[in-house]
């Protein structure tokens, strides 16, 4: 918190702290002299003669009645202060459920005190998102890592056990080393996806060439879409591009490692690059499976695949990466599919140079 931050805080604290104990005291006057008044018109109607005792007794009375009335309106003024200690006690037992509704009450004549309601409501919800989110994040991640250990767990015991034909053991070892190679990319995917979601300026900048990043990583990949037969296009500007390499190598990676699996054998892939008034476009279109309709909105988020059976290896979390990646960078991805037609991707960059 910087420190007019602070200040403006504790400002508005002294100005709530200060406005309250002027509230409850004009309560505890008012209370006061109306009861006071009270008693003496009272008195006065009823034929009384005003003397000392008389109004002395007066005095006693205002106070014993003025201090219950002022007892019962302060409660009803400090009412909204009472909820929010009781549902700060709620929080600090973990429980980020708690939400401050004061019904007919919720406008306090103390524009702080609502203020601070405002606020506390939502202090809570964050609190609940993120333990929300935490969870999800955890339960899929164990789910993810569990199931290939189980597999490795249960090939690497009948290696042990021996008793394998030749073939077989090949086999199992390379179900094995597949998961491994699984297990060591979700590891690394979530480092960077938790380092990279913390953070907001992205350091070791360098001016390299876009179009020859796209080609290297295409070329990565040369394995994959030969065994497919994939027909390939590069058309490509020459773009420079001035930010971290290493990181948007992983947007292009993603992306064309996605296009290569979810295109069927003999299918083409097209990857094009062009800068037009600052604004580098890249595109990577594939003839593959497509999308449905339902799971686009969905497929950025974490650990989401569209095909629910898993039969195409990944994780579910090369796209937000992607989207996070392409964000800190300044830029965005949009996705357009048409299953059994394909997909493209387009990635927006602004060519800010140093
Ligand atoms: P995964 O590790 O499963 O590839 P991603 O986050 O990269 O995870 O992608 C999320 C989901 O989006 C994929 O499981 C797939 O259903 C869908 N998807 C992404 N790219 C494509 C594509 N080029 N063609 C068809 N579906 C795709």
């Amino acid at each position: 918190m910087n420190k007019k931050t602070k200040k403006r805080k504790d400002s508005r604290t002294t100005k709530l702290t200060f406005k309250l104990m002027l509230l409850v005291l004009m309560i505890i006057i008012a209370s006061e002299i109306l009861t006071f008044t009270a008693i003496i018109i009272i008195g006065y109607v009823g034929g009384g003669t005003n003397d000392t005792t008389e109004i002395l007794g007066s005095i006693i009375a205002s106070i014993i009645i003025g201090g219950l009335l002022a007892i019962i309106l302060g409660n009803f003024v400090l009412h909204p202060l009472n909820e929010l200690i009781r549902a700060t006690r709620k929080v600090t037992r973990g429980d980020y459920t708690a939400h401050l509704n004061m019904g007919w009450n919720e406008k306090h004549t103390v524009n702080e005190l609502n203020q601070l309601i405002s606020m506390f409501n939502k202090m809570t919800e964050e609190l609940n998102n993120t333990e929300m989110f935490r969870k999800d994040f955890i339960a899929n991640f164990s789910h993810e890592f569990k199931t290939p250990l189980a597999s490795i767990r249960g090939f690497a015991r009948q290696l042990h056990e021996g008793d394998l034909t030749p073939e077989q053991q090949k086999e199992f070892s390379k179900i094995i080393m597949d998961e491994a190679e699984y297990l060591s990319v979700l590891a690394s995917n979530t480092l960077l996806l938790t380092n990279i979601e913390n953070r907001n300026i992205v350091s070791e900048r360098t001016e390299f060439s876009l179009d020859e990043q796209l080609r290297n990583c295409m070329l990565r990949l040369e394995p994959q879409w030969s065994a497919k037969d994939l027909d390939i296009e590069m058309d490509m500007d020459e773009v420079m591009f001035y930010w971290n390499e290493q990181l948007l190598a992983h947007v292009w990676n993603n992306l064309l490692d996605n296009a290569v699996k979810f295109t069927n054998n003999g299918g083409s892939i097209t990857v094009s690059c062009h800068e037009a008034d600052g604004i580098i476009t890249v595109k990577v279109r594939d003839s593959g499976t497509g999308i449905p309709r339902e799971a686009v909105p969905h497929i950025f988020e974490k650990f989401y695949q569209a095909d629910k059976s898993h039969a195409t290896k990944g994780n579910g979390l090369g796209l937000p990466l992607v989207k996070r990646i392409v964000n800190l960078c300044g830029g965005d991805i949009s996705v357009q599919s048409t299953v059994g037609v394909g997909t493209e991707f387009t990635v927006r960059l602004k060519n800010a140079r140093r």
